[in-house]
């Protein structure tokens, strides 16, 4: 899920490498196996999930550029907060 980049308001900026876009979630359709390995049928029923991660806010709230650099353990980069 994307929502228009609040640094540059959609116009493109490093921060969204151009795109004007930030993705903020992930989100996407839920695959038919989903529904047969519960026992639903997947011919009656579709269905769509999304989720927002703390992860997502904590990276537009500091400006970090990879989501990587939350989950490195690296010293240098954690000491900043
Ligand atoms: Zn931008």
């Amino acid at each position: 899920m994307d929502v228009s980049c609040v640094f540059c308001g959609g116009k493109g900026c490093r921060r969204c490498k151009g795109t004007g876009w930030m993705e903020i979630g992930g989100c996407g359709s839920v695959d038919p196996n989903v529904f047969k390995n519960c026992g639903i049928d997947s011919e009656k029923y579709t269905g769509f999930a999304f989720g927002f991660g703390l992860d997502r806010i904590a990276m537009l709230r500091h400006a970090i550029p990879e989501i990587g650099l939350l989950t490195s353990n690296d010293q240098r980069f954690l000491s900043q907060f």
